[in-house]
């Protein structure tokens, strides 16, 4: 993706290391909630550039104990830069709030789009997938491992481009590593089990995902909590017969789904799947 030489300018004004304010940006209408606030379109007054503050109470952060993933998740977001992970130009904060001027993601959430689709056609889920890969690559090349990979942490770019978000749960893979609550569908056996995982829990999560963009609904689902945890546990995969699905993806979901970590599918070898070669869009967006 190539980018101007204005945007470039733009994107050194908002990087370089300043002092932040309030008063540096207009605000506009929101954009969404979260757990913890609020996130806004705004725009930085200087530079021109649209971007999205999402607003967080201090006081909240407190409450539930999270401060110290805020920490961490600024610290890993602010140093990425890749086309499929979501910018985190900076942050500041005042008495009361914390607020984290990210990249606007123009086309909200995948999340609603696949609500809204019900299930993506083999072209669409493939560009995601291969898009995804890519980003994860370049994460993992840098000892980070997202962890939570699932639609509601992927947002649409103004040219279609999927971003990853949300690195709450992500980690440096130097020292100790921790186990997370929540839900449990898009969880590798090996981490609801509690056991030492590495990178290739983002790739059975990657599996999940592409698994979910053909069907319309994670592989693992089930009524009761207990049930998920147990169809994990076993990698009960089952695919149904409609919507119908190419034996290519559901061979390349097989690959990764698979419970001996060590042997799932590598990400640089899914992007030579002939299912991605075949479907995914080489600009890596989708156009519909
Ligand atoms: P939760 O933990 O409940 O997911 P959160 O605190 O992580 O909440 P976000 O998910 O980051 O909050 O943001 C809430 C909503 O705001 C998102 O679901 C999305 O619709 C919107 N939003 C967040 N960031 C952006 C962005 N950069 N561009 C456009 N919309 C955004
Ligand atoms: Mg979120």
């Amino acid at each position: 993706m190539g980018i101007s030489a204005e945007a470039q300018e733009e994107e050194k004004v908002l990087t370089v290391e300043k002092r932040w304010t309030l008063s540096d940006f207009d605000i506009g209408k929101p954009l969404g909630r979260g757990k913890f606030g609020h996130v806004y379109l705004a725009r930085e007054k200087k530079s021109n550039r649209i971007v999205a503050l999402k607003v967080l109470f201090k006081s909240q952060l407190k409450q539930s104990q999270v401060e110290h993933q805020l920490r961490r998740e600024v610290e890993i977001q602010s140093h990425l830069r890749h086309p499929n992970i979501l910018h985190l130009y900076g942050y500041f904060y005042d008495q009361s709030r914390v607020y984290l001027i990210l990249e606007y993601a123009a086309k909200g959430e995948l999340y609603k789009e696949l609500q809204k689709c019900k299930y993506f056609s083999e072209r669409r889920a493939a560009t995601y997938v291969a898009s995804l890969a890519r980003a994860l690559i370049y994460l993992h090349g840098k000892h980070v491992i997202h962890r939570d990979i699932k639609p509601e942490n992927l947002l649409i770019g103004v040219q279609g481009e999927l971003n990853i978000a949300d690195f709450g749960w992500s980690v440096h893979t130097f020292g100790r590593r921790q186990t997370m609550c929540g839900t449990l569908d898009y969880l590798p056996p090996e981490m609801v089990e509690s056991v030492e995982h590495d990178a290739s829990v983002d790739i059975w999560s990657l599996g999940v995902l592409c698994y979910e963009f053909l069907y319309g609904v994670p592989p693992f689902e089930a009524k009761e909590h207990s049930d998920t945890y147990r169809r994990i546990i076993k990698v009960d995969l089952k695919f149904p017969p409609k919507p119908v699905v190419s034996s290519a993806a559901k061979e390349l979901i097989g690959q990764m789904l698979v419970k001996d970590s060590s042997r799932r599918l590598p990400l640089h070898k899914l992007l030579e799947h002939p299912w991605i070669l075949q479907n995914a869009d080489p600009s890596g967006i989708y156009r519909g």
